[in-house]
């Protein structure tokens, strides 16, 4: 941490956390930040969470845990070498999920539907309230009590309505300006994570074929290089050096493309981070291949066939719980009852579906629906 830019977040030129605490002793305030989200209860579900394929289709496949792990691995490579603040960086990424709801996105558009005439649901602003708020571990405060850019870094995207509700943390979405560095690293480091261990996921699963793939420059040109340095190798090392490769040019194009700008802008400190354009930016070059990428998996896994029947059971499931909690809600559990009086019916029943896991919502909806269940 001593070779930290200007313009990096640090202790010294952070706002703060809501609650004012000592300071830890040996660690920063960002490590420990970090350390209270792998603590969290909402960390933990997140083993059990849905990325692309539902936890009990495969041991082997992404969860929403391993996926935040692979971005905050990736961030915290690309903090570290533009000198930007790691620790701040890693906490953002493995917190950035904390709020998606059983089964995907499936899930989150299915409560999203559920709220429409409550203000809808958004993950995004459901990570910030699990930190916040939902969590209850501490003496002193509800929620984690976070630094001031961390729960930034969480809040990657809020409507006007929202922000003017959030304050301080809001206000940068009506005045158009940037967050931390570290934030927009975190951003760009979870569409590398998902767009390429989706490929592998994809190829895993056998809805993605070779063939489909061979057609995207990005992943030909790698497997071609691949190929040329280890023509005899097995399909599954061939998929995984092609990949790899696709990360390396994905990380090593964003370090480039980000040093120029931030040498263009020459912020002298986070103020000007801030009334700076996107500073943490792929080239052009890479962004279509990268948007090339996007559209191949969402026309060719994202809507598969099999994938869309999952997704429509996670909907009803999701549906008919919302609908069950609502119509009565003294089927909810005590603590959620409690909020069901204090804040809103609709309200507790969102955050309590959206803090199930997948294999609860599963067992839930059994409970609820199947006569002879427990
Ligand atoms: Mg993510």
């Amino acid at each position: 941490m001593g070779d930290l830019a200007p313009y990096a977040v640090d202790d010294s030129n952070s706002h703060g956390r809501g609650v004012p605490e000592p300071r830890p002793k040996v660690r920063s305030e960002f490590q420990r930040d970090r350390d209270r989200i792998v603590h969290s209860t909402a960390f933990r579900r997140l083993e059990y969470k849905t990325q692309v394929f539902v936890n009990h289709e495969g041991d082997l496949f992404r969860t929403r845990l391993t996926h935040s792990i692979e971005v905050a691995q990736i961030a915290r490579s690309i903090a570290r070498a533009l000198h930007l603040n790691d620790d701040l960086t890693e906490a953002i990424a493995l917190a950035h999920d904390l709020g998606h709801t059983p089964f995907g996105h499936a899930g989150q558009d299915a409560l999203n539907e559920c709220m429409r005439a409550h203000g809808g649901f958004e993950h995004n602003l459901q990570s910030l309230r699990i930190v916040d708020r939902l969590e209850e571990r501490y003496g002193a405060f509800d929620g984690l009590n976070l630094m001031f850019e961390t729960r930034e870094g969480i809040l990657k995207h809020c409507s006007p309505a929202r922000a003017r509700e959030l304050g301080e943390l809001g206000r940068r979405f009506l005045d158009n300006r940037r967050p931390s560095l570290e934030a927009q690293i975190c951003n760009l480091a979870d569409e590398i994570a998902y767009n390429n261990h989706d490929v592998d996921d994809g190829l895993r699963s056998g809805l993605l074929t070779l063939e489909q793939l061979e057609q995207l420059s990005l992943f030909a040109r790698h497997a071609a290089e691949a190929d040329a340095e280890f023509p005899q190798i097995s399909p599954r090392r061939r998929v995984h050096e092609t990949i790899r490769r696709m990360i390396d040019a994905q990380v090593t194009d964003l370090l480039a493309e980000s040093a120029r700008r931030i040498a263009a802008a020459a912020p002298h400190g986070l103020e000007d981070v801030h009334a700076a354009p996107a500073l943490i930016a792929f080239t052009e070059a890479m962004q279509a291949e990268n948007r090339a990428l996007k559209g191949f998996l969402h026309q060719h896994l994202y809507q598969h066939y099999e994938v869309l029947r999952m997704t429509a059971k996670a909907r009803r499931i999701i549906r008919d719980l919302f609908g069950a909690f609502v119509a009565d809600p003294r089927l909810l559990p005590p603590q959620y009852q409690h909020m069901a009086a204090t804040e809103s019916v609709v309200r507790a029943t969102a955050d309590y579906i959206a803090g199930m896991t997948d294999r609860y919502s599963m067992k839930e909806h059994r409970r609820l629906f199947s006569v002879g269940e427990l």
